[in-house]
């Protein structure tokens, strides 16, 4: 059974009169394709360019939007990522890191896992030398419903390799990706 048959099924259960909502499962659907596009997607495939680069220092893209849902509400998780690492000599353009987020961001999620799954998905296709994931968020499901904190962002981070273990290279990362 394909997702636009379960919608209706479950819009004729909330409204009694659905029958004027005829296309509505239909758009539902297309949207739930953009929105969960991110399963069976290969990270090697998305980041198949490499740069060979005498940089050995820490790159950062910031502030990238994204959009999720909740692996136990489906509501939308909106927030920001950002992402750094220290290569190896390979780099990428920045618009791939971005492609990373959106990967990961585009399924069910867990912020704390999907913050882990941007960082190992670095460390796979580009053997930095460490990678760092910050995420902030807001999370429908705690601030439109149940406790209803609206001004409520959950933060969470993951940092691996030398910016694990380097506390100077951890603090210089997340100072610049919480300044605005
Ligand atoms: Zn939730």
């Amino acid at each position: 059974m394909d997702i636009e048959h379960h919608i209706k099924g479950i819009i004729g259960k909330i409204d009694p009169d659905s029958s004027r909502l005829e296309e509505t499962p239909a758009r539902v659907a297309k949207v739930y394709g953009e929105s969960f596009s991110g399963y069976g997607v290969d990270i090697s495939s998305v980041v198949s360019k490499f740069y060979d680069s005498g940089m050995d220092d820490l790159i950062i893209l910031k502030n990238i939007s994204f959009e999720s849902h909740c692996e136990h509400h489906l509501v939308p998780i909106i927030g920001t990522a950002s992402v750094g690492y220290v290569p190896q000599g390979k780099i990428v353009g920045a618009s791939k890191l971005a492609r990373i987020v959106d990967c990961f961001a585009r399924r069910l999620q867990l912020q704390e896992r999907m913050t882990m799954e941007i960082a190992q998905a670095l460390e796979s296709v580009l053997e930095v030398k460490g990678a760092a994931v910050y995420l902030e968020a807001e999370h429908f499901c705690i601030s439109h419903r149940g406790v209803k904190k609206p001004e409520s962002k959950f933060v969470t981070r993951y940092f691996s390799g030398i910016l694990k273990s380097d506390p100077n290279l951890r603090r210089e990362f997340l100072e610049s990706v919480q300044k605005n």
